[in-house]
């Protein structure tokens, strides 16, 4: 389910994608797509994994970095 800003701008964990924005977190400029948190938690669930993610920081090209290592961790189960 979306979150938005009062801004208009998708909101991920309490922050706003909008640079510029008063809720906008620099430390989040590129901020994981919901669609990338969503399927690390599934691939999550579906490996023993004891990988802790920290989903309200994680960006978005650490998601997919993360996503190709649950899928090959999925693999060699
Ligand atoms: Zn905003």
């Amino acid at each position: 389910m979306a979150e938005f800003c009062s801004c208009g701008s998708l909101i991920i964990h309490g922050n706003c994608t909008k640079k510029g924005c008063q809720f906008h977190k620099n430390s989040l400029v590129d901020p994981a797509t919901y669609a990338q948190i969503e399927y690390i938690k599934s691939l999550l669930a579906q490996t023993d994994s004891d990988m802790e993610v920290n989903f309200d920081v994680i960006a978005k090209s650490e998601a997919s970095r993360l996503i190709d290592e649950l899928l090959k961790q999925k693999e060699l189960q």
